[in-house]
């Protein structure tokens, strides 16, 4: 049977098996023709909850099963990716927008992180504690119980798995809660990948829902830790509702990545990465390069080269074409890119390629001889956009870089020995010296600071196992102890 026939999920939510949820139904839409391309069920509140109480329930058993069945449950997922590869493939590009290579990067992370969860099971969970008395002490860590997994539509599928595998070996149950926007590629597909792998029923829950479902998945009494990957103000509100409700929240979110171009730097090779980090998927990743801080010696040439990319670049439906960008993920959000892009030509900025959009396709774009106060620099656009600024001293680069109220990612193009001199004042969670700002890996500590998020960090058993485990102090002595009462 294929993975993703429709007769399994159309109109579902997946509640110990697939059912209809108390939400109704969403169509699924194409971004780049408006085609619709089925329907999901959606989630009520009162569904939330429901999930959460039957991972609690589940949890215990999933718990208390042996390391070894975890991880080959684990590992079986990880083959799955690549035996279904061709038919998540084609969801994550007609669903999501994404160019084929982009979701072939998705399958092959995906895979690798359910091959590093792998390894979760059997790691050591604790260490010895000297003590001053008479027993034995240790630091024991266990499964944190439910964890919610809530995540955005840009890379959807490596944004889910790489919290859901890890949570899931380490013995935690996982409710789950796509973007409805992509619950097909990157919501169905991992249910029924987990279905195929062999996990037990009630351990992985899927609700398809907005920000009213995803607040009931934070709130809900059986959940104890979330692992929320969205924007700055989504994240905001999850925090102040996980605050309210006791439930430890990691946040990962927006982002406004520098890269900075060193003097005496290749510019044509510059240019590319530049090109990669501003419009690899239409510029909506939160590591996306969002400021182009370039040195005035090559600063002529970097916008040159630039914007000859820009004008050849092809744009269009990647599901009937071979295109470099593919669309928009809708409406709302193309409208959005436009209307940062036109204020800023109107605040003065340069537009010097690109700036304009039909459908969702929206031009690769470089704004040039930008200032700090003005929008495209400052704002998260998600769109395929390239704002440049010039500089002339080191000290003005990092002032740069570091006016921003986010942390995720910088990129340094030049002479490793100058990016040296000023990488450690840089205040970002990712750090690439001689690489554009976009990259991930499924061991890596991935995470950001600021506004990037909590400082919480996915990828990697280090990483990983505290996300998911609760510490424990354990001691145990021969008799009873004496005490004075
Ligand atoms: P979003 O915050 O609107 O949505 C993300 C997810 O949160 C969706 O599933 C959405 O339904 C849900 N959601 C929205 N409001 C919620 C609420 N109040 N409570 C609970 N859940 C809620 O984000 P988006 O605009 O769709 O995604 C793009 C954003 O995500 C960008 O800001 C991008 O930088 C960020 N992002 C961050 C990372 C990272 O790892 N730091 C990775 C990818 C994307």
């Amino acid at each position: 049977m294929a993975l993703l026939d429709p007769k399994i999920w159309t109109d579902k939510i997946y509640i110990n098996g697939w059912v209809a949820g108390g939400g109704g139904t969403r169509d699924v839409v194409s971004p780049a023709t408006g085609e619709k391309l089925g329907s999901i069920g959606m989630a009520s509140v009162a569904d939330a909850n429901k999930a959460a109480a039957e991972a609690a329930k589940a949890q215990v058993g999933w718990a208390a099963t042996p390391p070894e069945q975890r991880a080959a449950i684990m590992r079986k997922a990880g083959e799955l990716f690549g035996t279904y590869a061709a038919e998540i493939t084609d969801w994550l590009v007609k669903e999501a927008g994404s160019i084929p290579p982009k979701a072939g990067l998705e399958i092959h992370v995906a895979e690798g992180e359910c091959f590093e969860a792998s390894s979760l099971p059997s790691h050591p969970m604790g260490s010895v504690l000297p003590s001053n008395d008479p027993h034995w002490s240790f630091m024991r860590r266990r499964p944190a119980g439910v964890v919610t997994v809530i995540a955005p539509f840009n890379f959807p599928l490596i944004l889910s798995i790489r919290s859901i595998a890890p949570a899931i070996a380490l013995g935690n149950a996982v409710v789950f809660k796509p973007d409805p926007r992509t619950a097909v590629g990157a919501g169905a597909a991992i249910v029924r990948i987990f279905e195929e792998a062999g996990l037990p029923a009630g351990v992985f829950q899927m609700v398809n829902g907005g920000a009213d479902v995803g607040e009931a998945v934070v709130s809900a009494p059986d959940v104890r830790v979330v692992s929320f990957t969205g924007s700055t103000a989504a994240g905001r509100k999850v925090g102040e509702l996980g605050a309210q409700h006791l439930k430890r929240t990691h946040l990962e979110l927006g982002g406004n990545n520098a890269l900075i171009i060193l003097p005496g730097v290749d510019v044509a090779k510059a240019a590319s990465a530049g090109a990669f980090g501003s419009w690899m998927h239409q510029g909506q990743i939160c590591m996306t390069t969002g400021r182009h801080i370039v040195h005035e010696s090559v600063y002529d040439e970097y916008v040159a080269a630039l914007v000859e990319k820009a004008n050849h670049l092809p744009v269009g439906n990647p599901a009937t074409d071979q295109v470099a960008l593919g669309p928009i993920i809708d409406a709302n959000q193309t409208a959005k890119v436009q209307s940062i892009v036109d204020e800023t030509v109107k605040q003065g900025g340069k537009l010097a390629a690109g700036g304009t959009h039909e459908g969702n396709f929206f031009k690769p774009t470089v704004l040039a001889d930008l200032k700090p106060e003005m929008s495209a620099w400052k704002d998260e656009i998600f769109g395929p956009v390239a704002p440049i600024i010039k500089f002339s001293t080191m000290d003005e680069a990092v002032a740069l870089a570091n006016n921003s109220e986010y942390g995720l990612s910088v990129g340094i193009l030049g002479d490793v020995g100058e990016a040296m001199k000023i990488a450690d004042q840089l205040n970002t969670g990712i750090l690439h010296i001689n690489e554009q700002t976009v990259a991930d890996e499924a061991n890596i500590p991935f995470g950001g600071v600021g506004a990037s998020g909590t400082g919480s960090r996915f990828g990697g058993a280090e990483a990983n196992i505290e996300a998911f485990t609760e510490q424990q102090w354990l001691t145990v002595r021969p008799d009873i102890a004496p005490y004075p009462f």
